[in-house]
């Protein structure tokens, strides 16, 4: 789905005390503001204006049918003039969609000379917003409160971020992720409760036979494969004679898809230590899927992979990519301190600045014939990495502010696709902070979004957010994390 058929409505409240000049005027003002959003650059999805709701009635129905509007992912608030709270208590009560509340007006600086008590009584959010604001935090209402000039770019970029995480949520909400195979035997970081799962993000995880997958592999056809190769040979470089083993890894791909697709999967797995009689690890087959949007985590990482669909789908449309990613070396030199990230294969081409090449190489790791796989160069750049983990009584998210950069040299035997990058606010204090928190070895690597993308996400979905920045240091952190399992408890 785009993201303009997702749908925000614009809600605006006042009341039926100021007569009708007053909310003819109010109307005007919101259907320009709306019609502007739409239009704006900066906002990515599509803005429904809405009438000026003026009764507790009409506030209660307009949140009921949000809430059961298959296309509306939120709603956006103002107050351009009073409305007084004690109104919004049913329909906020019910409210089931994320929620945005702008703290605005429609003039942008006082009308020095002709400014009178009517003007004052049009545009007067300073204090209606304030009311509006009051009843959010008795209500302890999950919100963004974005304030600003509503012609402004930032302001609309903020508006257009928040958008961004509430269609994560709606898309997190009805995500399936299949898994073939279990987790990786004996490791902790990549299990977690899929019932609670469901219950907090919506992941919908369940698990299958790899043989299911075999017996697909085994009906696909000469003529698909030799389809998909011409589709390889657009998208890619063969750099290898072995094409069979491509070939292999094709039919491997041609089985996943129909997969995915028949069980309406957004996300998958798998693991090298279940692959039964498969001849290769699937390596192209998975990045050919990641290229095309599908979620990935490796060594049954369902968190990862959900994760990864998630943020995909909330990036839609910006510059860079989002992919699965793993750190694996550091780089310790002084001053120019850096984290090597791969994977053993599946390094997603979607943050790849080269054209990808396909080579055939044995891995290292398994017992099986040498997988083909696509290797590239990655890009420069402010980026996150994001982990999920399962604390036991919660899921907590960890994003990390990172500046990628090229390898600093040529890596010649290294025949995977790589992407270095020095986290914020410096090697050693992001490893401190992260192994303090508990984040994963696997992440998702995006140069699309920001944290502040993921703070949104996170408090939509209900789930803990630890952000390690650049101003980040480990008493504090500490402090912060010891806080949150008491207020976690309690919740
Ligand atoms: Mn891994």
């Amino acid at each position: 789905m785009s993201m303009k058929n997702y749908e925000f409505w614009f809600v605006v409240g006042s009341q039926d005390l100021y007569g009708e000049e007053t909310l003819k005027k109010v109307a005007e003002h919101a259907k320009i503001m709306a019609d502007a959003f739409d239009k704006a650059p900066e906002i990515p999805c599509k803005v429904v204006y809405k009438p000026t709701v003026l009764t507790p009635n009409s506030i209660e129905r307009t949140v009921i049918e949000a809430n059961y509007d298959e296309k509306c992912a939120g709603i956006i608030t103002w107050m351009h003039t009073f409305s007084p709270s004690k109104m919004w208590i049913a329909g906020l009560s019910k409210l089931q969609k994320p929620m945005l509340h702008l703290n605005t007006q429609f003039n942008r600086d006082i009308p020095w000379n002709e400014i009178d008590m009517d003007f004052m009584n049009l545009n007067q959010s300073a204090h209606g917003d304030r009311e509006h604001g009051f009843i959010g935090a008795r209500l302890r209402l999950p919100r963004k409160i974005v304030s600003g000039y509503w012609e402004d770019t930032n302001v609309r970029s903020r508006i257009g971020n928040w958008m961004r995480a509430a269609v994560g949520a709606y898309e997190s909400r009805r995500l399936k992720v299949c898994r073939f195979g279990d987790n990786m035997r004996e490791v902790a970081v990549t299990e977690g409760d899929k019932v609670e799962a469901q219950i907090k993000l919506g992941w919908q995880v369940n698990g299958y036979g790899v043989g299911d997958l075999i017996k697909r592999m085994n009906a696909v056809t000469e003529a698909q494969i030799d389809a998909k190769m011409e589709e390889y040979k657009s998208r890619y470089d063969i750099k290898t004679d072995n094409i069979d083993a491509i070939r292999y890894q094709a039919r491997e791909e041609i089985a996943l898809r129909q997969f995915l697709e028949n069980g309406g999967f957004g996300a998958f797995t798998d693991t090298f230590q279940d692959l039964q009689e498969m001849r290769q690890l699937p390596g192209l087959a998975v990045q050919n899927l990641m290229k095309d949007g599908y979620g990935f985590g490796g060594e049954g990482d369902w968190k990862t992979a959900a994760l990864d669909r998630v943020m995909k789908l909330m990036a839609d449309g910006l510059a860079g990519g989002t992919a699965f990613m793993e750190d694996y070396t550091y780089h310790m030199e002084p001053g120019r301190e850096a984290i090597l990230g791969a994977h053993m294969l599946e390094v997603d081409p979607s943050i790849s600045v080269t054209r990808p090449q396909i080579e055939v190489h044995p891995l290292g790791i398994g017992d099986r014939e040498p997988p083909a796989r696509l290797t590239f160069q990655t890009g420069d750049g402010p980026a996150i990495v994001a982990t999920l983990i399962d604390m036991g009584d919660r899921f907590r998210m960890i994003v990390n502010d990172v500046e990628a950069c090229s390898p600093y040299e040529d890596m010649p035997k290294l025949p995977v696709a790589r992407v270095m990058w020095k986290p914020l606010p410096d090697l050693s204090t992001s490893a401190e902070a992260w192994i303090l928190a508990g984040g994963a070895h696997h992440t998702v690597m995006s140069y699309q979004l920001n944290a502040e993308h993921m703070r949104d996400f996170c408090e939509i979905m209900g789930i803990e957010f630890i952000h390690i920045n650049k101003d980040t240091t480990i008493p504090q952190l500490s402090k912060e994390l010891i806080w949150n399992d008491i207020v976690w408890k309690l919740k």
